[in-house]
């Protein structure tokens, strides 16, 4: 029995750490750099909280909210830039 308990907290402590490192493993994905002052933001701001630079923009063709770094619109497929 006392190998049965050691067994069953191994299991425990195992994914309470895979958790966490699943955790921090998606956090760092949604991330994004700021152009400007090169802090990690996270990928849904419209703006940088520590420089106020803008990260995203609506497209021009199709108003969704698209990164402002990217060249196309991947929703419509509009080609960025005359503005
Ligand atoms: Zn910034
Ligand atoms: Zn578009």
């Amino acid at each position: 029995m006392p190998i049965l308990a050691c067994i069953g907290l191994s299991l425990i402590v195992y994914f309470l750490l895979m958790g966490n490192i699943k955790d921090m493993y998606i956090n760092d994905a949604k991330k994004v750099q700021c152009g400007k002052c090169s802090k990690k933001v996270d990928a849904t701001y419209t703006f940088c909280p520590n420089c106020k630079e803008q990260l995203k923009e609506p497209c021009n063709h199709c108003n969704n909210i698209i990164d402002i770094n990217w060249r196309y619109c991947p929703y419509c497929g509009n080609t960025k830039g005359n503005r």
